[in-house]
């Protein structure tokens, strides 16, 4: 329980800083990693619910819930995506936005490595794989600096392709989250 805590700490922290550099950078990019990371943390709060009140209709309400809002706010990047399509922009603030994506890498590895380290010592295959899912999760956050690397040579475009696939990958996430919580 420790463990998962400490994770979902350092990565509400990189969401944080995250959300910080897309308020001045614009980068639609950053805005899906920020709903990603910020969704993936909300998925986390079932599984606390469940073992707190050991009240298995407790953990799958609150799994529903939690798949609305990130369903929601995957749509609502979805539609900023889009948008950015039809209305080019290009983010500024470049450094901040580096920042950013390396924050999320970062964050994502120390939450991997947190996770390995519990899941090893108390053997929860669970744990193992919520460090492997962090650590792919560093991936995504990779695109971030990707992104940033084309706006920078002068191809802002992208920034919403990035967008775009980070938004195929929450709604794909979500739609499994969904058919695990009505399976259990
Ligand atoms: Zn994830």
């Amino acid at each position: 329980m420790r463990a998962v805590g400490l994770s979902l700490a350092v990565l509400l922290a990189a969401a944080i800083t995250q959300l910080a550099v897309f308020l001045v950078s614009d980068s639609v990019a950053l805005l899906t990693d920020v709903i990603h990371n910020g969704g993936d943390a909300l998925t986390a709060i079932p599984l606390g619910i469940a073992f707190l009140l050991r009240s298995q209709r407790g953990e799958r309400w609150a799994g529903y819930c939690v798949v609305a809002v990130v369903l929601a706010s995957a749509l609502l990047a979805l539609v900023q995506v889009i948008e950015r399509f039809i209305h080019p922009q290009t983010p500024t603030h470049l450094w901040a936005l580096l920042v950013a994506g390396i924050v999320g890498v970062v964050g994502n590895e120390i939450a991997a490595v947190i996770r390995w380290r519990a899941g090893r010592k108390l053997s929860s295959p669970a744990l193992i794989a919520d460090g492997h899912h962090a650590r792919a999760d560093g991936y995504v956050s990779a695109g971030i600096i990707v992104s940033t690397v084309f706006i920078a040579v002068g191809v802002p475009v992208a920034d919403p392709i990035i967008g775009l696939l980070i938004s195929a990958l929450i709604l794909h996430t979500t739609w499994e989250s969904w058919v695990t919580i009505r399976r259990g």
